[in-house]
């Protein structure tokens, strides 16, 4: 099973949106990046192209790149999705968000229902963790994010249902 991890950290400012997961979470700070900042869609980016042999986010979607200046991470990952589409369908993504505030919990199931209807599969998970107040994560300057993928080609069927693998095994 090709499996990927991804990771991602941006800085907490002043006067941005905070958006985590396709999810606007209100706070009095938002994540400082080129596109609106969302570190959980750019790791969960990144476990995906790795699981694919296919490169990282910087690659695909340059900051230099004046067409992804404020773009929604959404449609960054819509794009990553359409790469993967022909040969890969996402079988499992687990994301862990480490962030001293705000507290994810409360959006954690907005956020799930985002990717589950993004990804086509429901065996999403996400989790959250604090720093306990150490670091720069803890003092609450950036919001951190680690996701693993795992993902199928189409065409193979788990052996565990019964079904024989078809698939050759892939090129990279
Ligand atoms: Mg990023």
């Amino acid at each position: 099973m090709p499996v990927g991890f991804g990771f991602d950290i941006h800085r907490l400012v002043a006067r941005r949106r905070l958006v985590l997961g396709g999810v606007e979470i209100p706070h009095p700070k938002g994540l400082l990046g080129h596109s609106d900042g969302d570190a959980l869609l750019h790791a969960l980016i990144d476990a995906l192209l790795g699981a694919a042999g296919l490169g990282d986010i910087g690659t695909w979607f340059p900051d230099r790149d004046p067409a992804n200046m404020g773009v929604s991470s959404v449609v960054l990952l819509e794009k990553v999705l359409r790469k993967l589409r022909s040969k890969w369908s996402v079988v499992n993504v687990d994301v862990t968000v480490v962030a001293e505030a705000p507290r994810i919990g409360p959006h954690r199931d907005a956020i799930v229902h985002r990717l589950v209807a993004m990804l086509g599969t429901n065996r999403v998970s996400v989790k959250a963790k604090t720093m306990e107040g150490l670091g720069p994560i803890g003092a609450g300057k950036a919001i951190a994010c680690f996701a693993v993928a795992e993902l199928k080609a189409r065409g193979l069927r788990h052996k565990a249902s019964g079904g024989r693998a078809r698939a050759r095994p892939r090129k990279r």
